[in-house]
């Protein structure tokens, strides 16, 4: 039965998700500025990103995350870490899945799930990490539709946690209030996001209404399953030694139920010095205490990897406005912890020894990335640029006008032939941290006369060398008028939109006029493709 009221059907809501590695979470601003996580059927804030599939019935959450150990086939976990892959499906319960598909059902599960309390559900912004590129944004703006809502918009995890931090309850007393909580109203933070499966670093500038970010930086492949991963490596390194002389070796296959201990024993260990772990295979069992201070030396390389990132990016990528040299620590106001993976105190003694400073837990690590773009998909909706939720006035005046300043966390560039070397080159157009939206171009001479398409490699990354950067896919310039005499220009435009996704556009300069131009991507799914897979996953029943 839905706990929502049948006579208020005709409102819709605009909501935030933060779509995790490990877990996901829905939050939502209400009319009257009140700013919460909403709780799933089992009434839990947050969700397991872990699918079980079985026939046409799904279970999302806890239960399919416990049913790994047992039905290891039938569930998929870290769909995130696959998400924007070119041409890759993973087998569930003897079926391929692509990962926007998989993380469509974990989507239409918290969408269902907060449908019954608050109402239909039509449009939410979804948070990425900041360094996410091209394909993995459009991938996850996919797996929204896949999972039924009609418009998606994309936003930064560490822009969404800086947006929740900024309100910081303020909501609930006076309706919204987007003023940064310094004596002379500006504040510069760094935010340093550890979740279960990436790792991002943001400074951000606020301003009178106005969130500006400085930098970005981080990787894809960092979070808490690395530091489960190592405990589970120690645990089968200890139980094979103990039982060396029985030959018995735990496979891949085995070490599914023991990573499941690893992450209990290392959230253990975030509370106690020590902690005890048991390990069952085949009628063998090894107990051992494994201590804080073994975890942390068995760890440290991750946590200076991530030491490396903070660092980086506050004394050397970001800049304050008006100012161009690099900043210190003591140009830093605030560093706010986000992540669940922020609660080991081996993250926080370093963040607090490299900064000088305490670092900033006041809200919940988890919910705080949620609540973020719930905030945003307030501000959207204040802005009137969807006009489907309901804002009480005062709430609707603190928010339409904030501005929101994004950078790209990949240079943007094409592959081009260097006829003096013979080799091919990555010409970047627009360069990394950019304040985005912004366009670049660049003319490209036609080769031979009469040549009415044209076709341009585009790259994603910083390296000068094409091989080692992204490819995103092919600009390809169509539709050129016929007779056109070689050397003639044709001026390409690459830009990034507010989101952080790339489009183009192309003017062919002889005759003043557009040429159709359009990015076809190395990875992603076509507009069928979409309408397939959302038709495939309505057959299924989501629990
Ligand atoms: P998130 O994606 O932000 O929800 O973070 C999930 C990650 O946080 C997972 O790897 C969890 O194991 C980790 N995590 C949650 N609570 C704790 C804790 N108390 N100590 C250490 N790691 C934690």
């Amino acid at each position: 039965m839905s706990e929502y009221p049948t006579n208020n059907r005709a409102r819709r809501n605009l909501v935030g998700i933060d779509l995790g590695t490990t877990m996901s979470a829905i939050a939502q601003l209400d009319s009257t500025g009140v700013l919460r996580t909403v709780s799933n059927r089992q009434g839990e804030p947050l969700t397991p990103s872990a699918v079980y599939i079985d026939g046409d019935q799904v279970i999302v959450g806890k239960s399919a995350k416990q049913a790994a150990s047992h039905h290891p086939h039938k569930v998929a976990m870290l769909i995130k870490r696959d998400v924007g892959k070119s041409f890759y499906s993973r087998k569930v319960d003897g079926r391929q899945f692509r990962p926007e598909t998989l993380s469509a059902l974990i989507i239409k599960k918290l969408k269902q799930d907060a449908e019954r309390k608050i109402g239909p559900i039509t449009q939410a912004v979804i948070t990425v990490p900041a360094f996410f590129d091209d394909a993995r944004r459009k991938a996850t703006e996919d797996a929204g539709r896949i999972a039924g809502l009609e418009q998606v918009a994309i936003l930064n995890e560490p822009t969404a946690a800086a947006l929740a931090y900024c309100l910081e309850g303020q909501l609930n007393k006076s309706g919204a209030a987007i003023v940064p909580d310094f004596p002379d109203g500006k504040m510069t933070a760094v935010v340093y996001d550890l979740g279960g499966g990436t790792f991002d670093v943001t400074c951000i500038h606020l301003e009178s209404k106005r969130v500006d970010t400085l930098a970005t930086d981080g990787a894809v492949k960092l979070g808490g399953k690395d530091w489960d991963d190592r405990i589970v490596k120690y645990v089968v390194d200890r139980f094979e030694k103990k039982y060396k002389k029985d030959g018995i070796t735990i496979p891949p296959a085995g070490r599914d139920a023991i990573a499941i201990q690893a992450e209990n024993t290392k959230q253990l260990l975030s509370e106690l010095p020590a902690a005890e772990f048991e390990c069952y295979y085949k009628d063998r069992v090894l107990r051992e205490t494994l201590t804080r201070e073994s975890f942390e030396d068995m760890t440290r390389d991750l946590l200076v990897c991530t030491e490396f990132y903070i660092t980086d990016v506050v004394t050397k990528q970001a800049r304050l406005p008006g100012r161009n040299d690099p900043l210190t620590w003591a140009d830093i106001d605030r560093v706010l912890l986000v992540g669940g993976s922020t609660r080991m105190p081996m993250v926080r003694e370093m963040v607090r020894r490299i900064s000088g400073k305490t670092p900033d837990t006041n809200l919940d690590p988890d919910q705080v990335v949620a609540q973020g773009a719930a905030v945003y998909a307030a501000i959207l909706a204040a802005r009137g640029e969807d006009g489907v939720l309901e804002l009480d006035e005062e709430v609707r005046a603190e928010l339409d006008d904030v501005g929101i300043v994004d950078v790209n966390s990949h240079s943007l560039g094409i592959k081009l032939f260097n006829p003096h070397t013979q080799k091919f080159v990555s010409r970047v157009l627009i360069p990394k941290n950019h304040q985005l939206p912004f366009a670049a171009s660049k003319v490209f001479p036609l080769h031979n006369a009469g040549v009415k398409t044209i076709r341009v490699k585009v790259l994603e990354g910083e390296a000068p060398d094409p091989e080692a950067n992204i490819e995103l896919g092919e600009c390809v310039i169509t539709d050129l008028p016929p007779n056109l005499p070689a050397k003639s220009p044709v001026q390409v435009r690459l830009s990034y939109g507010a989101n952080g996704r790339v489009s183009v556009m192309a003017l062919d300069m002889t005759g003043g006029r557009f040429a159709h131009a359009e990015i076809q991507r190395k990875s992603g799914l076509t507009e069928e493709e979409i309408e397939r897979e959302r038709q495939f996953i309505s057959q299924f029943k989501i629990q």
